[in-house]
């Protein structure tokens, strides 16, 4: 199948807002002043050209990601969110979307392009994009970790929380020590010595309740 594609240069104030400001706050929590050959944002105007560029037909929450090797964020366009998506617009909303989806790219900086566990990757593009604040705090820690190899709608719930945890107990530092080692883990169990080497303490359920119970 063949296709024509045609890109317009954009000047819609309210994203090159977003884009700024998240610039901005990204490159102050990771430590990283990106200001040449900085991201692209590419709106897409449906579903189907979600499709085509995933390569596969997708779940009606995926309304963004991060290309790290191109250094592009795409989106669903503002317009048609509502219409191609399973998500409610708000503006605090779809800030912090984009937010999140630049957030992947500062990450796979100090990664060097590895994901890593699922929940961390996303644990922490969504605590830094302020995406905590929408939603709405689990009671307790149940199933983030089961999210190492594959994402999925379930893995936004408890992510986020998890790392908000990590950094306010432990620091940013802690953090980006694990992020920068995950080049060289390949495995869960690999990621769980690393872990502990570095909090000093084996990740799980139990013990992350206990922090998490101690701050509220
Ligand atoms: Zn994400």
């Amino acid at each position: 199948m063949i296709y024509k594609l045609s890109l317009a240069k954009s000047n819609d104030k309210f994203i090159k807002k977003i884009f700024q400001e998240s610039m901005k706050d990204l490159g102050e929590f990771y430590g990283i002043n990106w200001t040449t050959n900085t991201p692209k944002i590419i709106l897409l105007e449906d579903r189907k050209s979600i499709d085509l560029l995933h390569v596969k037909k997708t779940e009606s929450w995926l309304v963004g990601w991060a290309d790290n090797n191109m250094r592009i964020v795409f989106i669903l366009d503002k317009k048609n969110f509502e219409k191609f998506s399973s998500h409610k617009y708000s503006t605090a909303g779809y800030s912090a979307l984009i937010k999140h989806e630049l957030s992947h790219l500062f990450y796979k900086i100090l990664s060097e392009g590895k994901f890593g566990p699922a929940w961390l990757s996303e644990g922490v593009a969504i605590y830094t994009s302020g995406q905590n604040k929408l939603k709405t705090k689990p009671r307790e820690f149940k199933n983030f970790m089961s999210f190492y190899a594959k994402g999925g709608s379930e893995v936004y719930k408890e992510s986020g929380f998890a790392v908000e945890l990590l950094v306010k107990k432990f620091g940013k530092n802690k953090l980006f020590e694990l992020i920068k080692s995950l080049q060289s883990i390949s495995n869960e169990n690999q990621f769980n010595k690393t872990f502990k080497k570095i909090y000093g303490f084996q990740i799980s359920y139990k013990v992350m309740n206990k922090f998490y119970k101690n701050t509220e």
